[in-house]
């Protein structure tokens, strides 16, 4: 019978094994601290045309509903921060889409982990999450004592900084739990709040989507209605800017390196780029994501 504290040291050796950079361990508490966050984040319309953000608030708070008799909350870290950079001329796309989709790659990772995990322990149950099912990841990542939220509203790890995948494992079995990390890690910087070209961060720790590059170029159906400063795909000024990603630990983990097209494109090549070819060269990219007809309506909005 192994103590709580065995139980956490083999699930984080484990979680090393299967290739995750970082594992922390909350218990699966109702996340009260988030509802009023969320409610007034939602009431000033900030997730603008996501509505699912509106969907399933309850869940998003209580981990009870998404895993019977959930206990711990396994949250794992995988670091896309590489050393490949795009051309000058090329349409800017956000750091994460310049490779495979992480989603196949990780939920593989995950259940891989979750197959051992069940073989050390046969009585625990549970599921997993990578960026899906009303989850917020960020919050658990913190719990889980991985890093704390930046005025981007972003997730700053000490080590990895926010070029990072979150997921997690909701258990129904205990286990020795980690703490948040204590400090005001912002101080008095202010870099994403002034570089964020539209204004998005309205205050510290939150987005207006609808002034988001991010937003407007993945998630917004309709006509982009800002300008979006030469982005493609999303927009990583705000990481960029922060001095813990300066000093991030580069992964150039194999599986999350760059697609060349991602990297070489120039503007006219997405102009000219027809819809069998961009669903063959990315059939396995986020850029699926927008699409080739949203895809197309963001080059012609970079041109604005
Ligand atoms: S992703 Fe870009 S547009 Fe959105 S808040 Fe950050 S800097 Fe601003
Ligand atoms: S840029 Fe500065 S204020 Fe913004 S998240 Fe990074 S450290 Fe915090």
């Amino acid at each position: 019978m192994s103590t709580l504290s065995e139980i956490s040291k083999i699930v984080k050796s484990q979680a090393v094994q299967f290739g995750f950079d970082a594992c922390g361990i909350a218990r699966a508490d109702y996340l009260g601290n988030r509802k009023n966050v969320l409610k007034s984040w939602l009431d000033k319309g900030y997730n603008a045309s996501m509505n699912y953000m509106e969907n399933h608030f309850e869940k998003r708070l209580n981990p009870q509903l998404l895993v019977e008799s959930a206990k711990s909350v396994i949250c794992v870290l995988t670091s896309y921060n590489s050393d490949a950079r795009q051309s000058a001329a090329a349409p800017k796309i956000a750091r994460y889409a310049l490779g495979f989709d992480y989603h196949v790659i990780i939920r593989k990772k995950l259940n891989d982990f979750f197959v051992s995990l069940k073989k050390t322990f046969p009585q625990i149950n549970g599921r997993g999450f990578v960026d899906s099912a009303p989850i917020l990841e960020r919050e658990w990542a913190v719990r889980a004592g991985l890093g704390w939220y930046g005025k981007s509203a972003a997730f700053i790890s000490p080590v990895f900084g926010s070029f990072v995948f979150l997921s997690e494992l909701i258990v129904d079995i205990e286990m020795e739990y980690d703490k948040p990390l204590k400090g005001n890690f912002c101080g008095a910087c202010n870099k994403c709040i002034a570089g964020c070209p539209n204004s998005a961060i309205t205050e510290p720790y939150v987005v207006n989507s609808q002034k988001c590059i991010a937003y407007q170029t993945i998630e917004n159906r309709n006509e982009i209605n800002i300008p979006s400063h030469g982005w493609l795909f999303g927009c990583d000024i705000c990481l960029q800017v922060c001095p813990y990603n300066k000093c991030a630990k580069i992964c150039n983990h194999e599986e999350f390196q760059p697609v060349a097209e991602t990297l070489d494109m120039s503007f006219d090549d997405w102009e000219n780029i027809g819809e069998d070819d961009f669903k063959k060269i990315f059939a396995k990219s986020p850029l699926m994501r927008a699409g080739y007809e949203k895809i197309k309506q963001n080059i012609k909005n970079i041109k604005r």
